[in-house]
């Protein structure tokens, strides 16, 4: 594995550790970071790999999930003080869900491959990120786009635009999952998924690429054709709460899903959630 240079001066690299993505813009002014891996340990390794880019100045989670963010306190430390940028309810999301799941895999009962979690000191970021913002990296800018409720509630992509005749590049975490299907993992959002996407893919042209936070680069074609997984399980999910279905039941209709139904218990769960509370979901959407 190496640097890969999707269009100028943007480079990802995939680490066997959660077959993360790790994204780099680099700029006269240094080098932005995407994302630090599930560990000290992880962002080390990341942050050794970097330095023939030049100097990590900023870092962006794309979410809150452990895998994205378990490595900033590497980058936080006193010694190097970088600032860390996040959506802004991600700090709220690692302490109603990251937080707990560190301690059971502390305690042995996650379900998690065994690593040292004892380093783990979960680092929030250190600049909120309220509304679409600019990084001003020296030569170039990059957007910051807090995204509203999908993969999680703390979802936020990074839009490099193209420089004279290259493509633009859009850094969007687990917001479109490569190879797929879409991971409905904690703090997930099936029923408002869609059309946080959908808002994502309206901006992104035809010739762009994507880096999706897992896995390979993908067109803007792969995330349509994932936007069509979500839509068709977030009518399933409505079907079957509409019928008056609990989670198993729902589960149980094995070949109408578009996913393998043992990857959907959250979602079935979390969506029901959705529907029971949220008076604003925007049922039309589902086709
Ligand atoms: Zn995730």
């Amino acid at each position: 594995m190496s640097w890969n240079e999707i269009v100028p001066d943007v480079f990802s690299r995939r680490y066997p550790q959660d077959d993360i993505t790790v994204t780099v813009v680099r700029g006269t002014r240094g080098l932005l970071l995407v994302d630090t891996g599930s560990s000290p340990t992880d962002a080390a390794l990341i942050d050794a790999d970097v330095k023939q880019l030049g100097e990590v100045k900023w870092v962006v989670n794309t979410h809150a999930h452990y895998d994205h963010t378990f490595g900033n306190q590497h980058f936080a430390a006193a010694s190097r003080a970088v600032p860390i940028y996040g959506h802004h309810l991600l700090p709220a999301h690692l302490n109603d869900y990251e937080r707990p799941r560190l301690a059971a895999w502390r305690a042995g009962t996650g379900s998690e491959p065994p690593r040292d979690w004892h380093d783990v000191i979960i680092t929030p970021p250190t600049r909120l990120v309220h509304e679409r913002s600019w990084l001003d990296l020296g030569d170039r800018r990059v957007e910051l786009i807090p995204l509203d409720r999908g993969h999680t509630d703390s979802d936020l992509v990074i839009h490099v635009p193209a420089i004279d005749d290259s493509t633009g590049a859009w850094i969007v975490g687990d917001v479109i999952e490569e190879p797929g299907p879409p991971m409905y993992g904690s703090g997930c959002f099936p029923m408002r998924w869609p059309r946080t996407l959908a808002d994502v893919l309206d901006e992104i042209g035809e010739d762009d690429i994507i880096v999706p936070g897992h896995g390979r680069t993908v067109s803007r074609a792969f995330g349509v054709a994932q936007l069509a997984v979500l839509e068709s399980t977030a009518a399933l999910i409505l079907e079957h709460y509409q019928a008056g279905h609990n989670v198993d039941q729902a589960l149980a209709d094995q070949d109408a899903w578009a996913q393998p139904a043992a990857t959907l218990a959250l979602a079935v769960q979390n969506g029901y959630r959705e529907l029971d509370e949220d008076d604003d979901l925007d049922l039309p959407q589902l086709r």
